[in-house]
Parts: C-alpha cells; structure tokens; sequence
C-alpha cells in the first residue's frame, strides 16, 4: 500500500508559512498585494480565481481583481497590464489563462514585467529556471518539489520520467528534477515504449491531460507516482492521469486527485507572490 501524499496538508503547511512571514512584512509596512486579471466567462476560470483570492485573504495578502468582458481587445489588456507593472501596492500580476481566442497570450504575458510574474510564465524567468538561478518557479511543478521534500524523497540519481511536456507543467517539471540530481526523461505523445520507460521510473510525474492513463503495469513496484492531471472520468468524477486504484497498490507514494497537486498549485503562487513583494522592497 502507498502512502498518500496529501496535498491538502502539504499547502496548509505551506500558506501557514507563507501567513507568518506576511505577518512580519507587514510590522515592517510591507503588504503584498497580488492583482488577478481574467478576461470573459469561462466557468473553471472564475473556479480558480475565486480560490487565489480566497487563498490571498487567507495568508495576509492584498489581492485585486480586473474582470474584464470577453471583447476586451489586446491593446486594453496591455494598457491594464502596464498600469499593474507600474503599481507599487501590486507585487505579483496574474492574468488568468486560456485567454479567448482573438488575444495573444504569448504578448500579454510578455508585457508583465519579469519582477512582477509570479506565474513564472514570462521568458526571463523561464531561462532562469534552465540556468537555476531563478525567483519563482511555475507553481504548479514547484508544489508537486514541495510535496516530494516534504515526505524527505531523495531525487538524486533517481529514474525520473515526466509523462507530457507542456511549457507550464511537463518542461518545467524536469528540469526541477533535474535540478535536484535525477537521471530525467520527458516523454510525450510521440514517445515509443513509454509503457517501459514509465516501468524503469523510481518517481513517475504523470501530466497528459488523460484520465487513468497512467495503468498499473506502467509503474515499477515501489515507485513515487505524482499525478499532476485534472480530468473528468465517464461519470463525470474528477479523476487524475493515473489509475488510482489500481496503481496504488504498487507504488510506495502516491498523490490522489482531488486533494493532490491541486492545492499545491495556489499555495506556490502564495509563495511566489511573498518573495515578489519581499524582492521589490528589498527585505
Ligand atoms: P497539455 O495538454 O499542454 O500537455 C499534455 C502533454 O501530454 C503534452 O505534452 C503531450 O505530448 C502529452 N501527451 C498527450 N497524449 C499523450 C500520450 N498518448 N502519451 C504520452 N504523452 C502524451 O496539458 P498541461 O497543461 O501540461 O496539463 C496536463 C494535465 O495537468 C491536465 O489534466 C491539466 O488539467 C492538469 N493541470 C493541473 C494543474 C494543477 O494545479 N494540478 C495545473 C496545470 C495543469
């Protein structure tokens, strides 16, 4: 029987870490403040909006959000957004992702300056992950780092395989491991053998956007399996990439779905929204 990393524990210990530094930033007049910008109606958008503000008030910080209408054009999101870089009540800047289709991504998240990009979506923080000399880690790698520190799992010299290779998750996801010494490979959806190379992993990062795609012949006895995958099963549950009941028995570690990775992701943006406020003041 694996061992269920939580990650509803995991991100509490994380928030109350975070709370109780905002506590002594602000006896020093430092509030940090966040700024949350969504643009039209997507339901799972405003789901997870709603859970950053939820998750700001919670620590201590400030947080703001710019609901823009669906037709906003490119030039209003940028003038927004230069507003925000120029904002010093503001430390970390967000804006919620998948934009509608008539905007470019690529240029508003270009346009937040790097200081400011607690997502760490924005090019120069993503060539200082490469070179591992970065301030914030995309958060939802950082919080699946977090949970294998947390139960003290050795990556050094480790199979690590990253199923997916995504800019938010999967690339990122490596080269963390990496960072910390594993023998990484990445695989994806043109990968031949990935049954056996998932069966070589010590830790099994699973991040494809299919649910129970991860079966239990493709998980070595043993192994840390990480599900990063949000996803609907044929009745509607939520589900993760990996096929829980069936894998959890082989493995020696685990992350369920729901109350996995999930949570890890809005506690890391805590994180990085503190170390935003704590560099642009200089404490
Ligand atoms: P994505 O669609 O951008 O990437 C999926 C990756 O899976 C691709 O790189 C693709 O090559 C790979 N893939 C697809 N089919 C494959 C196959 N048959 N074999 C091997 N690889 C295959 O998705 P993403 O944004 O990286 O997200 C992945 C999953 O993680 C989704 O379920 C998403 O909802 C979830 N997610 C969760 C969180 C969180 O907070 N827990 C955050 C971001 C994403």
């Amino acid at each position: 029987m694996a061992k269920l990393i939580s990650g509803k524990e995991v991100s509490a210990k994380v928030r109350a870490q975070v709370r109780e530094e905002c506590e002594g930033l602000k006896a020093k007049g430092i509030c940090p403040g966040l700024a949350v910008i969504i643009v039209g109606n997507d339901p799972a958008s405003r789901v997870y909006v709603n859970n950053k503000k939820k998750a700001c008030a919670e620590v201590g910080f400030v947080s703001e959000e710019y609901a823009l209408p669906e037709e906003t054009t490119q030039e209003e999101l940028l003038e927004l957004i230069r507003t925000l870089n120029n904002k010093p009540e503001i430390n970390g800047i967000l804006c919620q992702l998948p934009l509608p289709a008539h905007l470019d991504e690529k240029e508003v998240i270009n346009a937040i300056d790097p200081i400011k990009d607690v997502d760490a979506f924005h090019p120069s923080n993503v060539g200082r992950i490469m070179i591992g000399d970065y301030h914030f880690l995309p958060c939802t790698p950082a919080g699946v780092m977090e949970m294998i520190h947390n139960e003290n799992i050795d990556v050094s010299g480790k199979n690590c395989v990253v199923i997916g290779r995504s800019n938010i998750v999967g690339k990122p996801m490596a080269m963390l491991l990496l960072h910390e010494n594993g023998t990484v490979t990445i695989c994806h959806s043109r990968t031949k053998n990935l049954k056996e190379i998932c069966a070589c992993a010590d830790i099994l990062v699973a991040a494809v956007g299919r649910p129970k795609f991860v079966t239990a012949d493709m998980v070595k006895p043993g192994a840390v399996v990480l599900d990063v995958g949000i996803n609907r099963d044929e009745n509607g549950k939520l589900c993760g990439d990996v096929d829980f009941e069936n894998v959890e028995p082989k493995a020696s570690y685990i992350t369920p779905v729901p109350g996995g990775v999930g949570p890890m992701t809005i506690a890391m943006l805590m994180k990085n929204t503190l170390m935003a406020a704590k560099l642009q003041a200089n404490a």
